[in-house]
């Protein structure tokens, strides 16, 4: 199997714009996804549809790509015009994935947290995603760890995920200078019972602005930021809250943080 070629078109180095050229790697994000025979297949960011190609060798029942620049939409296009390829036209953050079933997608990076976000808001089976090494280390982070924080507990709040693979710089092109890394997310059948769900994002996107200062402090210098404490008896809140408040955001679990912001939501209501 050799690599995938750029004949129909040279990579111009536009921002996001890097192609995959192992097809040995694209081939593993397939398998890895188990795309089966009667699977909607989704497509973020499909180039000059080389993954793409790759996805419709496992004759799914339809592949929906999305893609914005117009040069690579002509390619592709003409590429896919005798195929179950859907091809969607413009920004994938403004599009409606209506339904699929899986994703397998080599994304533009700049919109990564985004389109992570818009992603789980759907009901699907699995995505096998490639990011930026950074950032997939931050969604698939541990309590306690350098790259564990807001990201990593909102997305885990939502789905299990999975590191499958880095992915070195030197398989793309043009090479981009950073490295890139595989995961797959899975939506919770079942999501962890949740009172607030504003109030979980808005503790989370303060107390982590504090990553290193105690929860105790991290809340007191954040509460302008959490709606719900700033209405409401703040000393009757930390009371409810001692088995946490020495601890600091970095170590606390995304298990926790539900509890944490279930255990404000039923103070506050109570009060
Ligand atoms: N799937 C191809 C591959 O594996 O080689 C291309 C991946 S490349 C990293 C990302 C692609 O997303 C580029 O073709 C780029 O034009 C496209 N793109 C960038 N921003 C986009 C957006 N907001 N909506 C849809 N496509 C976008």
């Amino acid at each position: 199997m050799g690599p995938f070629n750029f004949k129909e078109y040279k990579p111009q180095g536009k921002r996001d714009q890097y192609f995959l050229k192992n097809k040995e790697i694209a081939r593993e994000q397939v398998d890895r996804a188990d795309v089966q025979k009667d699977d909607i297949v989704l497509e973020v960011g499909a180039g000059i549809g080389n993954l793409t190609q790759e996805i419709l060798t496992r004759k799914p029942k339809k592949i929906k790509i999305i893609e914005k620049d117009r040069e690579l939409l002509k390619i592709l296009k003409e590429k896919f015009k005798n195929s179950n390829v859907e091809i969607i036209e413009g920004n994938a953050l403004k599009k409606d994935f209506e339904s699929f079933d899986k994703s397998i997608s080599n994304l533009p990076y700049s919109i990564s947290s985004e389109i992570t976000f818009k992603l789980l808001n759907y009901q699907f089976k699995s995505a096998v995603w490639m990011y930026q090494k950074e950032f997939a280390e931050r969604i698939v982070a541990t309590s306690g760890t350098k790259r564990y924080g807001r990201l990593t507990v909102n997305v885990k709040y939502f789905a299990n995920v999975q590191l499958i693979r880095e992915v070195s710089k030197n398989n793309f092109e043009p090479q981009p200078e950073v490295d890139s890394a595989i995961i797959s997310i899975e939506p919770k059948e079942k999501l962890p019972k949740l009172l607030d769900q504003d109030l979980f994002f808005d503790l989370t996107r303060a107390v982590f602005t504090q990553r290193r200062k105690k929860l105790k402090n991290a809340l007191e210098n954040t509460i302008h930021m959490i709606s719900e404490l700033e209405k409401n008896d703040f000393k009757n809140v930390k009371s409810k809250l001692t088995q946490y408040l020495h601890k600091r955001p970095e170590e606390i679990t995304p298990e926790e943080y539900v509890e944490i912001s279930n255990k404000i939501k039923r103070t506050v209501s109570d009060e």
